[in-house]
């Protein structure tokens, strides 16, 4: 019969990153009911433990049982009702998912827009904001198609000034930049698991102020989708007595229990420095390798993401082609207009580790000078190492 027999690789893509061995043995961990008062306290763990990665104390903190997608579904099925209006923030692929999924739960959308690689500019949220009544302001903080990190503060303060809520994807964010949802003024953030978590797909943390809370109890309609209705699986996830919802993915949350344990095992400060000591190394590096990054401020570089062009005449498939079957190293390609001019390089979570920006700069450079690509050898390691050294 077929055997199960995935092979070994390095994660260095956009996501799914490398998963911890105590997480993937997690989810080995023997099945228990989802009503087991043994499974309501790990429910609980969980939620502790993901409310300082949001850097938030909201109540409403839990991880949806689907992914990124279905938090950002999440936070628009019930925030939004039929004609609301919504502000959103386009600057890569997930800004635009970001329309479709607000209008497809019934807003009427503005979309306020940036170049892809560059990060939106209050000045122009501020103009936008004025010319209507908005519900909501919805904006990407680390956009994965672009590697742009998105500063947040005034867009924040812009929003609040005007009764809007303030929804914030944090998808690629959590757990590789600082989100601090209570101190920026976040309302509603959804994220990801297979990030910077390193945690297997499968899971949408997401959380919810008493502002946003306050906004699905005073509805006038109800939620439309009736598996990501809030208040109903709040009733699951919090209160003394506990109500079936939906038949939790116990593995996934054993899996996210301990990927969240060893982060705050790490620390969340050790974490963050490892991913911005990390980020700079390989974005030195493959600076000294003479390729162009493609976010030009350095500060709206991702650490968790670094994107890079392909240089003219190299062929974007082939390398990556053969950075998997050669080393066995995930990187991403380019989506929408970047398809085939970049590539997408994590290092996320359990895969940013110094062992793997050398390897991955060390095999680029083998690869690039085969192609007959002109690089000075060894000078993306040494500006790498200076990083480290520094
Ligand atoms: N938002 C961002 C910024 C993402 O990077 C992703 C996935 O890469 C998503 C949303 C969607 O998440 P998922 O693919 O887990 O549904």
């Amino acid at each position: 019969m077929y055997q199960l027999n995935p092979p070994q690789r390095i994660l260095l893509g956009p996501g799914p990153s490398d998963v911890h061995p105590q997480t993937l043995q997690a989810q080995a961990l023997p099945l228990i009911g989802h009503m087991d008062p043994a499974f309501i306290q790990i429910m609980n763990e969980v939620a502790e433990m993901l409310r300082p990665v949001f850097g938030t104390k909201n109540h409403l903190t839990l991880p949806i049982s689907a992914t990124g997608s279905a938090g950002m579904e999440t936070v628009f099925v019930n925030l939004i009702e039929p004609g609301d209006k919504a502000l959103i923030c386009v600057n890569g692929l997930f800004g635009e998912r970001m329309t479709d999924v607000a209008a497809r739960c019934g807003a009427e959308v503005t979309r306020v827009e940036a170049p892809w690689g560059e990060a939106i500019d209050p000045a122009q949220v501020a103009e936008a904001i004025k010319k209507d009544k908005f519900k909501v302001v919805g904006i990407v903080h680390a956009e994965t198609s672009t590697g742009v990190k998105q500063p947040l503060e005034e867009i924040a303060k812009i929003a609040h000034d005007h009764g809007a809520l303030f929804v914030v994807d944090c998808v690629t964010s959590i757990g590789g930049i600082p989100i601090e949802a209570d101190k920026v003024g976040i309302d509603a953030a959804y994220a990801g698991t297979q990030k910077c978590l390193s945690a297997p797909p499968g899971l949408s943390p997401v959380t919810f102020n008493d502002r946003a809370v306050d906004v699905i109890m005073n509805r006038k309609t109800k939620v439309q989708s009736w598996y990501l209705d809030l208040s109903m699986i709040a009733k699951y996830w919090g209160g003394t007595t506990r109500v079936y919802h939906h038949t939790a993915p116990i593995s996934s949350i054993y899996a996210i229990h301990a990927a969240l344990r060893l982060i705050h095992e790490e620390g969340l400060e050790n974490v963050f420095a490892r991913h911005a000591k990390n980020g700079l190394a390989l974005q030195k590096g493959l600076e000294a390798m003479g390729l162009k990054l493609v976010v030009e401020n350095p500060d709206h570089r991702l650490p968790e993401l670094t994107t890079v062009y392909v240089p003219e005449g190299i062929a974007d498939a082939e390398v990556r082609s053969r950075l998997l079957h050669e080393y066995s190293i995930e990187i991403g390609g380019g989506l929408g207009v970047f398809a085939g001019k970049i590539w997408r390089i994590g290092l996320m979570g359990h895969s940013c580790r110094k062992r793997n920006v050398l390897l991955v700069l060390s095999a680029l450079e083998s690869i690039l000078s085969g192609l007959g690509y002109k690089c000075e050898k060894g000078a993306a390691m040494a500006a790498a190492e200076a990083v480290y050294a520094g």
